[in-house]
């Protein structure tokens, strides 16, 4: 928020600066946030504004008077100055021209100094929004604000985790107060919001706080906790109220704030409730049920984004009319009609009311994350559309993405700038700067990797003393953190939240045969783990607690470590690091999973099960495929799976790392490099993902 320092003060220019979340993927920006104080820096998970706050007069006053320091803001602002300017290629396309798309989701990740997010849902809504920013798209995003957002994880002793809730004081962190409020009936309840803008260069984000003095004391806990519950425990009648909030709170939220949309894009279930109220709209405004159904679902996209049932929200029919139970009025229908717009089966009274199933119901435009996702989600919603075929399912497919620069190792830039020349600005999704790294050599390449590599390894060192200083334990653990990782040996990365199917401690099925793997002393392997589960999640708990003991183990102390906690900024670390990205989940229950489309910006290679993204990247030169069968008893599964681990790993990937040339370079490793960056890098970036949201949903959906 804008002080009361005058504005030619240093300190306020790089609040300013600081206010645009544009930061987040500019490495200059960081580095000039980072250079107030370093220490504080990393203290604040990067954040320049509490950073800022913290600064001791001292140093506070060096920075007022250092010409370097005035220098670098100058520079820093005509670099935000030249994004914001660029012609871009929505306006260039005429993309979308005086439309606008409300985004509607629950979690943004958009920095990991605003903890707002739990997954990959809010890692893809995040990445959304900045190659929104990009692309110039008219697209404003809409969430919530969450007061104790998403949990720390730490260790005890024994392996167990304790999660730790941040308590935000919304001052500290890079948003604006607009000044505005909301309110939006909620069952018998008045709630009252405040209304937050997030900047993201030149996309936008509105976010609710209902956490205000005006609201009960129930009621100012709803933006308290992203999927969590509140004083009075019941956690469905919190979810059911949060997503109201979202949906239909954040209609009325944008009319506020002057903005009409054209199109709602309705990022996973939890805002299927939006449809409900422009629906009820539409025929307050005098049309036909029938054509208001045609109109809203005409304006309406929606994405899902999971297979597992626990995945999609619902709700027992009690407990929804007693949030939905006016919108039969409103839409002249009975309670049982309205129900059935969440029900697969529309005659079974009993059936829950699903918010998937009522996103599928008024949407035209739906689809699923991979191609093989959209496949998964037309047999599994075949019952909704009263069909036997699959392929009378509606359901199509955009495959999921990351924003490049926001993943890319600062260190790489350089490399990146030399070499492959990226237009990052104004550059529309056909600019392939990847397909220029046949003409690296391969030392340099080979080089960039080591460097990488060995930056992650004294990440792992730095977050394991920190972790051990943060501990009750004996001070001979310090030692060990120094003897944990090599630079030089082949390593394997896994981060994810620890949900079950993902199956994290796979790999230690056969302990045995994994410790003889790490443990060759001429051709050694190490693997680092990082991940979070769910605090009701107790399976997800077992694993973090079962790796954290191997990490211990005779047989892989040294060469196994578990990361405290995952964020993004330990997945920025781990994917630019790890030679090698494992992703073993029980298949088709993975989405996308987007986390292995991050390794190959730094030449990492994907070891993963053919699941989610990865059956449309693989094609055997670009990485590894795991197992191939597919068993209904899961203890077969995963034996079998685990087997196919071991063999590709002694068999193909530890030969391909430490098979050397007489300049110590493994050149079948790097044709494998060069291959994962050419097919992974620019098929599976957002800037490829929105542009075909922009002409296969936005656009036909805005007319
Ligand atoms: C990339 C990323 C994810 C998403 O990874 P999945 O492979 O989809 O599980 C989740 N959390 C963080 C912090 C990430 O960086």
């Amino acid at each position: 928020m804008a002080t009361a320092k005058p504005t030619s003060s240093i300190a306020s220019r790089i609040d300013s600066l600081a206010h645009n979340l544009w930061w987040s993927w500019n490495p200059d920006a960081q580095r000039l946030f980072a250079a107030l104080d370093p220490q504080l820096w990393h203290a604040t998970r990067n954040n320049p504004i509490r950073t800022l706050k913290l600064l001791s007069p001292e140093r506070r006053k060096l920075i007022e008077s250092d010409p370097r320091f005035a220098a670098e803001v100058d520079r820093v602002e005509r670099l935000l100055r030249d994004y914001l300017d660029s012609p871009t290629w929505a306006t260039r396309k005429k993309k979308l021209a005086n439309k606008t798309v409300a985004y509607f989701c629950s979690e943004y990740a958009i920095h990991e100094c605003m903890q707002q997010y739990s997954g990959g849902l809010g890692v893809l809504a995040g990445d959304h929004i900045k190659s929104v920013s990009d692309l110039g798209v008219p697209l404003v995003g809409v969430g919530l604000l969450y007061r104790r957002g998403y949990y720390t994880q730490e260790f005890a002793s024994d392996g167990s985790t304790r999660v730790i809730y941040p308590e935000l004081d919304f001052a500290d962190l890079p948003i604006t107060d607009t000044g505005k409020v909301g309110s939006v009936r909620i069952g018998t309840v008045d709630v009252k919001f405040k209304i937050w803008k997030q900047s993201v260069g030149r996309a936008a984000l509105y976010l609710m706080d209902t956490d205000l003095p005006d609201n009960d004391s129930v009621t100012r806990q709803l933006t308290h906790h992203l999927y969590g519950r509140d004083s009075t425990g019941h956690e469905r009648d919190y979810r059911i109220r949060q997503e109201f909030l979202l949906g239909v709170g954040g209609l009325i939220m944008l009319e506020k704030v002057g903005i009409k949309p054209d199109v709602c894009h309705l990022n996973e279930g939890h805002a299927a409730f939006n449809a409900l109220e422009r629906l009820a709209r539409t025929i307050k405004s005098g049309k036909s049920i029938i054509d208001a159904i045609a109109s809203v679902r005409h304006s309406t996209v929606f994405t899902t984004h999971t297979p597992v049932p626990a995945g999609n929200d619902r709700f027992d029919p009690e407990l929804a009319l007693k949030y939905i139970g006016h919108y039969a009025k409103a839409c002249k229908m009975s309670e049982s009609d309205l129900l059935a717009l969440g029900r697969e089966d529309p005659t079974d009274a009993k059936e829950p009311f699903c918010m998937t199933v009522l996103a599928l119901k008024l949407a035209d435009h739906c689809n699923g994350v991979a191609a093989l996702h959209g496949e998964v989600s037309r047999s599994m919603w075949m019952k909704t559309y009263g069909v036997t075929d699959p392929n009378d399912v509606p359901i199509g497919s955009i495959t999921n993405g990351i924003h490049s620069e926001t993943w890319l190792a600062p260190e790489a830039r350089p490399f990146y700038a030399k070499h492959l020349k990226p237009k990052w600005n104004g550059a529309g999704p056909e600019h392939d700067p990847w397909k220029a790294i046949d003409k690296v050599p391969d030392a340099e390449l080979w080089n960039l990797r080591n460097l990488l590599r060995a930056k992650l390894i004294h990440g792992i060192r730095q977050r394991l003393l920190e972790a051990i200083a943060r501990g009750i334990g004996p001070v001979e653990h310090y030692a060990r953190a120094y003897q944990t990782f090599d630079p030089h040996t082949l390593t394997i990365g896994f981060a994810r939240r620890f949900a079950t199917y993902k199956r994290a401690p796979l790999v230690f099925r056969d302990a045995k045969r994994l410790a003889k793997i790490l443990g060759n002393d001429k051709r050694p392997v190490q693997i680092v783990f990082a991940g979070k589960a769910h605090p009701a999640d107790l399976g997800g708990q077992g694993f973090a607690a079962q790796i954290y003991k191997h990490a211990s183990e005779a047989g892989f102390a040294g060469r196994v470590a578990i990361i405290e906690d995952y964020d993004m900024a330990v997945g920025r670390l781990l994917t630019s690091g790890s030679d090698v990205w494992l992703n073993n989940p029980l298949r088709p229950q993975e989405a996308s999973g987007t986390s292995g489309m991050k390794p190959p910006l730094h030449g990492g290679l994907n070891f993963s099960i053919l699941d989610g993204w990865w059956p449309e990247a693989f094609d055997q030169t670009n990485g590894w495929s795991i197992g191939g069968k597919q068993f209904k008893d899961q203890d077969k599964q995963d034996d079998y799976d685990a087997k196919s681990i071991y063999t590709i790993l002694e068999k193909e990937i530890v030969p391909a790392f430490y098979e050397r040339n007489r300049a110590g370079i493994p050149t079948d490793w790097l044709k494998r490099m060069r291959r994962s960056m050419q097919t992974v890098c620019q098929q599976f970036s957002t800037g490829r993902m929105v542009a075909d949201y922009v002409n296969d949903y936005y656009s036909p959906a805005s007319k």
